[in-house]
């Protein structure tokens, strides 16, 4: 050592709280229990029907889906399917021919040809062609890197979509942690072990510029509606998403696979959803079972404290979420009736 004087060295309190040791055990192997003795509610129905806007439902069977859906209060799923084409419209088929009321579906933007000419024109018909056989709306991920998000040329598919009445929902970006080196200081380490491809260290946009991109497109189609998954993807900053929501009236959130973001904020994201009532979305981005919609509810509905959040295997981060206690008439819209008013066109 040491930094401490010589009338600290041979203090006993001094040397306690000092005392440091190098430890050597295996992150994987680390698994502590928490001892906080705290009121612990499983909420097994929610208080209010939900929709769950924001999942993905293509290697579910639809009957197994329903059964999940009425064990957990859930009204309906919106599947985002990750098909394009034919594929896409078969899709729509598999889940509205069994209970057309229960679920809905969003299409997924086709790059394939994106260097072929023509694309733009052909990226028109085919929103128009998915929201003809049912579609709800078009997701835009960020698997077209070879175009600017904010380029002119694909401003015409914005216009159809506010022709059509249907929402755009954007995934160009990734948490803040995503585009840092997967080092000790990562705080979304083991997520990135995990799943390397998700790393945006070293791409050619930084992550305030491809947020920026969008929120330029965002501001420049007022009639279009658009959703911002992933509490549009900033859920670490939500005076950020704020100001955005504040600038934006046709903008909305979801808050899909963000529950260890927003559960780890609880004064600051209680306040968020006490603000913007009417413009998140309940979605999940997880696999549809039982438990993990449990777990949503008891986040949104207790003020249970430092319990696990709902979250795909490889988790998110080391930390634990504080239930929001939302009050009634922020649970109802969030659960439901926000997106009730966007599938109204479905
Ligand atoms: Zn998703």
């Amino acid at each position: 050592m040491s930094n401490l004087r010589a009338s600290e060295e041979n203090d006993p309190f001094v040397n306690m709280v000092t005392a440091r040791a190098e430890v050597d055990l295996r992150l994987s192997d680390f698994h502590p229990r928490s001892m906080l003795a705290a009121p612990e509610h499983e909420v097994l129905k929610p208080k209010f029907p939900v929709i769950d806007y924001h999942n993905h439902l293509d290697a579910q069977e639809p009957g197994e889906m329903l059964r999940v859906m009425d064990e957990c209060g859930i009204e309906r799923i919106v599947n985002i399917t990750m098909h394009t084409g034919e594929m896409a419209l078969e899709m729509i088929q598999k889940f509205h021919s069994v209970a057309a009321k229960r679920f809905a579906t969003y299409g997924w933007m086709d790059w394939s040809d994106v260097q072929a000419p023509g694309f733009f024109e052909r990226s028109v018909e085919r929103l128009e062609r998915l929201v003809e056989h049912g579609a709800c709306g078009l997701k835009i991920w960020k698997d077209g890197s070879l175009l600017r998000i904010d380029d002119e040329r694909l401003d015409p598919i914005y216009e159809k979509a506010a022709e059509l009445g249907v929402p755009i929902m954007y995934h160009i970006a990734d948490p803040d942690a995503f585009f840092l080196p997967i080092d000790a200081e990562n705080e979304r380490y083991e997520e990135l072990a995990a799943h390397p491809e998700w790393s945006y260290n070293g791409s050619h946009y930084g992550k305030a510029e491809l947020l920026e991109q969008r929120d330029r497109v965002i501001s420049r189609h007022p009639k279009t509606t658009f959703v911002g998954a992933h509490v549009a993807e900033h859920p670490e900053d939500l005076a950020y998403v704020t100001k955005l929501l504040e600038k934006n009236a046709n903008l909305h959130v979801d808050i899909g696979a963000r529950c260890a973001e927003l559960g780890r904020q609880p004064y600051t994201a209680r306040e968020f959803f006490l603000k913007f009532p009417d413009r998140i979305l309940f979605g999940t981005d997880l696999i549809p079972e039982v438990n993990m919609y449990r777990l949503h509810y008891r986040f949104l509905e207790t003020r249970d404290e430092y319990f696990e959040y709902p979250s795909h295997a490889s988790r998110q981060g080391r930390w634990n979420i504080y239930g929001l206690f939302l009050p009634d008439e922020v649970l109802r819209k969030v659960y439901r009736e926000n997106a009730v008013r966007l599938l109204a066109k479905v």
